[in-house]
């Protein structure tokens, strides 16, 4: 077993007290998830100030032999930022007192960032320069650009600008033997062999820890608008997407979906949230429109595209946002559902993405799957559905939670059967929050061997003695 208290006296004499923390009550919030889900022990929380830091740490790390955890905001939903209970416990290094944004070039729309930089801090640094960082998600005000890049983030805005990956030009990277790499270039084009930056976002910590990050940034919208509407069912919501995309092209910023229960439970658990129509009905989308003008026109867009789909007998109801305290308002309910599920239960979140036109085909037999093992179950669903990320999340009161005997085997069988049928609509079991601790077990069945193999040799090319995130990503 190896002894951590020799590396702890290390990291102590170099970085002192105040950036190595080691008492139980200084380490709660970095070794348990915020849903109080996962739980693990940690050698020590270090709190590194530059990228210099961070390589002199991963240094002595590899010198003692303990492995690394690198974490940003601790947003996971999977587990993926926190120690697992098994082997010697990591040194997690955290990034967030590396929240410096370094340098903004509006012309070439571009910003470098370090990683500790709370995801809404840098759109707020972009939109001051009349630039947009599109990713957008619920966590924005806690997650860090480090989080985001590893684990390739989606969001609200995939359907327009893409995921995480999308929006990155250039990365710095402290690799597994203290090596600094500057990866922080700035265009748009650069044809000089492997693009390494991909390597590193999407991996989750286990090839490198990304200091900083050069992020792609967008002409600004000045004008939205927006809608919330009920389809007849989520096959109408799809065709109401076809005619949005339709109408009104590049415009189309975001298309979310969620269904009555989701939506009771909002109302339910999150104070000052209102059901946006006269009633709840079994299904409701959220659909904005943004541009840099034109606002006028692009009312008008919306208005009509709704007609036309209300006369095709797709829409029951809808009601538009006629100013922007209720566009806030009707994004804050979309926002709200993982504090909501977090206190009205316990949500077994999943993470498929499927074809954007299997979606219905998917949330109808993911249903009969799973209540074909608990007849009657609640199920949420929370979907991008112009991405075709569905999250599908059999959901538990407390007491029935507690009722059961099994949980985890519980949890297990019904996450496998809907990602089952995610597999067999060619789909996948995590279209973007990552693998964690909850997918691992996924990575083993649905991955296939010869992929499985590339992504060891990867990591044994980079990381050949296993210190970064042991036991992660690859089963
Ligand atoms: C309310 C809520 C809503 C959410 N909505 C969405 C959503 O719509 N879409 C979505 O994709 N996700 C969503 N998430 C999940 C989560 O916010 C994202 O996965 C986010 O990207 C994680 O960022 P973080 O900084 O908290 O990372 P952490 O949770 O701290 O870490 C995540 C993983 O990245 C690794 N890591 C962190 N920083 C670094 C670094 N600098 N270098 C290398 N590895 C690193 C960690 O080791 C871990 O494996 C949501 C979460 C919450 C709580």
């Amino acid at each position: 077993m190896t002894d951590v208290v020799p590396l702890i006296e290390a990291l102590t004499a170099v970085f002192g007290t105040r950036a190595v923390l080691t008492a139980e009550s200084d380490l709660e919030g970095f070794v348990e998830d915020w849903r109080g889900r996962y739980k693990g022990r940690a050698a020590c929380v270090v709190l590194p100030s530059c990228t210099e830091h961070v390589a002199a740490i991963v240094r002595l790390c590899a010198a003692h032999g303990v492995p690394v955890l690198p974490q940003g905001g601790n947003t996971s939903l999977c587990g993926g930022a926190v120690p697992a209970d098994i082997g010697i416990p990591p040194v997690i290094v955290s990034l967030s007192r590396m929240r410096q944004i370094r340098r903004i070039d509006a012309a070439n729309g571009s910003m470098e960032v370090e990683a500790g930089c709370v995801l809404q801090t840098v759109q707020e640094a972009a939109a001051a320069q009349q630039r947009l960082y599109p990713v957008s998600l619920g966590a924005e005000g806690s997650c860090q650009i480090g989080g985001t890049l590893s684990t390739n983030a989606g969001g609200t805005s995939v359907l327009r600008y893409g995921n995480t990956r999308d929006n990155v030009l250039g990365l710095e990277v402290v690799l597994a033997d203290g090596t600094v790499w500057n990866g922080l270039r700035v265009l748009r084009k650069d044809n000089t062999g492997l693009d390494l930056k991909h390597l590193f976002i999407g991996t989750e910590g286990t090839l490198g820890i990304i200091t900083a990050a050069t992020l792609k940034l967008h002409p600004l919208p000045t004008h939205h608008a927006l809608a919330w509407f009920a389809p007849v069912d989520p096959a109408a919501a799809l065709q109401v997407l076809g005619l949005f995309q339709a109408a009104c092209g590049a415009r189309l910023n975001a298309f979310e979906m969620i269904n009555r229960r989701q939506l009771e439970l909002v109302i339910e658990h999150v104070p000052e949230r209102r059901n946006p129509l006269g009633e709840l009905h079994p299904w409701h989308v959220l659909v904005e429109l943004a541009d840099t003008g034109g606002g006028d026109e692009m009312a008008d867009l919306l208005q009509r595209t709704l007609e036309a789909a209300t006369q095709a007998g797709l829409i029951v109801d809808a009601v538009v946002a006629s100013n922007e305290a209720q566009r806030d308002a009707l994004w804050t309910i979309r926002h709200s559902v993982s504090e909501a599920n977090k206190k009205g239960g316990v949500g077994l979140t999943t993470d498929c993405a499927v074809p954007v036109s299997a979606v219905p085909a998917f949330i109808e037999q993911a249903t009969r799957a799973v209540h074909a093992l608990i007849d009657g179950l609640d199920i949420l669903v929370v979907a991008h559905l112009g991405d075709g990320n569905a999250h599908f999340i059999p959901f538990f009161t407390f007491d029935a939670w507690h009722a059961l005997a099994n949980p985890g085997a519980t949890a297990t069988a019904l996450r496998r059967v809907v990602n089952d049928i995610a597999h067999e609509l060619h789909g996948t079991f995590s279209a973007e929050h990552g693998i964690g601790q909850t997918g691992l077990g996924e990575m083993a069945h649905y991955k296939s061997a010869a992929e499985l193999g590339l992504m060891r040799a990867v990591k044994q090319a980079l990381d050949p003695r296993g210190l970064f995130n042991p036991g992660r990503l690859l089963p």
